[in-house]
């Protein structure tokens, strides 16, 4: 989706950033215009300025109103503030406009030399964009311990999925790889495979492999070239779309989509890099080819292969190499390479391909609030999450009692997910943080509100409770895991 102009430009919303933002976000401007692409650029700040103005979230109504507009955005990288106080504008950004769909390619390059090159690395990490821990959902427990709620939806993983074997599809890769730590979070981490082993049967003409995430991450330093497009959650495809950046030469090279049904923001996987900010030092190809990603997207094919050709061809011949590839000293300044690949616009490498790119389908899925719905749920039983200093012995027995002539009893403690009660002989450094487990008395069916309300109207009588959590089952499946040591 784009938005046309009156005299037939396509009207771009475009975020300069911070710190190297504004040195790339031009090079790559100059560039599409010398490829002779009709765009109108609607200029609008988000990030370090506009936190600075006092706006806690970091991107302005006029921006929004902007993106809402045009549909399409390039940007450079916003600065994040460290630890507490204001959220991520990227994330911000991201979340506003649901590009749940973050795409970050990366191939072997000419004259990039790495310990990897001649390998012929090509591969996409389709990084989940918007859920997981990146909900941003975090509460101090206690005084002393934080939590950070993972989010995963049916929803968001079909949406995922569905776009990785699109994505695929529409460059002609022939494997997509799930990579999950399902072993471990077998609810969460557990959706995403389990939705991609139900959709990859409607891709029988392309290859679908579950990996760990950490084997994955081995996998890609030791035979990064068996592998194609790489579904993942948020968490892990940012940290694997960094190690694969690095892979080809670092993250000056590595390019980026967000998309979404309605929204698609362009950008490079690096950050703003604030120490070369105005050096005029930095290599701008990683938002070039973010850029060559954006044409393809409003189906500008030709010209996007114009710049990805000419590009090529610059890094062959070797006459401009950046900083990073070459050591800062001797770099070529990033306006002199912009203007070499300007140079090189219409030629092509003799050697160096670039793909045919079929437009990419994104994917329907029901934009129903509620996509799964059971024939049957009962609730079994309530985590009542506490704050103590007591011993796991003597909070427990206290629990029993408190819990008698209620329709629940204790069935154990954890701490930090390991049973510590009723006692099982392991050693576990506590914290002042107990997840208590209570179930239904023998022979209940299904637990109301009102009996958890008496239970913890009770507890709270004697200690300070900051959650509790239904123990739920949807169409007889467990909605809850055990603990660690639980029977
Ligand atoms: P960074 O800005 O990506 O920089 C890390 C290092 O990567 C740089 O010191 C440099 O390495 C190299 N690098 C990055 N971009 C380069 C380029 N175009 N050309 C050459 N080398 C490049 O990461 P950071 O220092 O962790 O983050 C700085 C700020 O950016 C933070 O506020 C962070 O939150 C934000 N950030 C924003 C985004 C985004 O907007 N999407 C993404 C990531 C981070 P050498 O020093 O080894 O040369």
């Amino acid at each position: 989706m784009s938005f046309t102009t009156k005299d037939g430009k396509k009207l771009i919303t475009v975020i300069p950033g911070d710190g190297i933002g504004p040195e790339v976000v031009n090079s790559a401007k100059q560039i599409i215009e010398a490829a002779g692409v009709k765009i109108e650029w609607e200029e609008r700040e988000a990030g370090a300025s506009v936190f600075k103005k006092g706006l806690q979230s970091g991107v302005p109504q006029e921006t929004i109103d902007s993106i809402s507009k045009t549909r399409v955005v390039l940007k450079g990288p916003l600065e994040t503030p460290v630890g507490f106080g204001e959220k991520s504008a990227n994330v911000t950004l991201r979340k506003l406009f649901e590009t749940y769909g973050n795409i970050r390619p990366v191939r072997e390059l000419p004259g990039v030399i790495t310990p990897y090159s001649g390998r012929g690395i090509d591969l996409v990490v389709v990084r989940e964009n918007v859920e997981d821990l990146y909900a941003g959902i975090e509460h101090m427990q206690t005084p002393g311990v934080a939590q950070c709620l993972k989010i995963i939806s049916k929803k968001g993983c079909e949406k995922i999925v569905r776009l990785a074997f699109e994505f695929a599809l529409s460059e002609g890769r022939k494997k997509v790889h799930c990579a999950t730590k399902s072993n471990i979070m077998k609810f969460t981490e557990g959706y995403l495979k389990k939705t991609f082993e139900e959709v990859a049967k409607e891709y029988p003409d392309i290859e679908a492999n579950h990996i760990i995430i950490d084997n994955c991450a081995h996998q890609l330093v030791k035979k990064p070239e068996q592998f194609d497009v790489i579904v993942t959650t948020n968490m892990n495809g940012d940290i694997i779309s960094d190690l694969t950046s690095a892979l080809i030469g670092g993250l000056g090279f590595a390019p980026s989509a967000n998309l979404g049904t309605d929204v698609a923001i362009f950008e490079a996987v690096h950050g703003s890099a604030p120490k070369y900010a105005g050096l005029n030092v930095i290599n701008p190809t990683a938002l070039i080819s973010s850029a060559v990603l954006m044409l393809r997207h409003f189906q500008e094919i030709e010209a996007a292969q114009m710049i990805e050709h000419a590009l090529l061809v610059t890094l062959e011949e070797g006459k401009v190499k950046t900083g990073d590839v070459v050591g800062y000293d001797k770099g070529t300044p990033t306006t002199k390479y912009t203007e070499e690949i300007i140079k090189n616009l219409g030629r092509k490498s003799s050697k160096w391909q670039v793909r045919d790119y079929k437009p990419l389908i994104m994917p329907k899925v029901s934009e129903d609030i509620a996509l799964v719905k059971p024939t049957s749920r009962r609730t079994v039983g309530a985590d009542i999450f506490i704050e103590s200093s007591l011993s796991p012995l003597e909070l427990g027995k206290s629990l029993e009692s408190i819990a008698e002539g209620t329709a629940l009893k204790l069935k154990m403690i954890s701490n930090r997910g390991t049973k510590v009660y009723p006692p099982t002989g392991a050693i576990t450094d506590c914290i002042d943080h107990y997840r208590c487990r209570f179930i239904l008395l023998n022979g209940g069916n299904d637990l109301t509100d009102a009996q958890i309300l008496e239970l913890l109207n009770k507890v709270l009588q004697k200690y300070k409770w900051m959650h509790i959590e239904k123990l739920q089952e949807f169409d007889g499946q467990l909605g809850y895991t055990k603990a660690q040591g639980e029977d």
